[in-house]
């Protein structure tokens, strides 16, 4: 099923090209492009490997930060919103006052 979703990137190397499965991020080979194909169709995609990039210490930092950026905005989103609220509640009697 996963196999639809995989593609190949080739990096240019002394020896000719590195294929990276765009998918698990794995270097599945190098080789010409001919030899490639051959590697390509027997890469068993395993989209595990990725958890190696995630497992990195800074990213639950960087995870935490940008929750952190997000929450902030949003703060600032809803009391405007509550503003805004109040006013259109209020404008009619501020109307009738003048
Ligand atoms: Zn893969």
């Amino acid at each position: 099923m996963l196999e639809a979703f995989v593609h190949f990137v080739h990096r240019p190397t002394d020896e000719g090209f590195d294929s990276i499965c765009t998918a698990c991020a794995s270097t599945v080979g190098t080789g010409v492009e001919s030899e490639l194909e051959l590697i390509e169709k027997n890469h068993t995609c395993d989209v595990s490997n990725l958890e190696r990039f995630t497992d990195h210490p800074r990213s639950s930092l960087v995870q935490f930060f940008v929750v952190c950026v997000v929450l902030f905005f949003m703060s600032f989103a809803a009391v405007a919103l509550i503003f805004e609220i109040y006013q259109t509640q209020n404008a009619p009697e501020m109307a009738e006052r003048a």
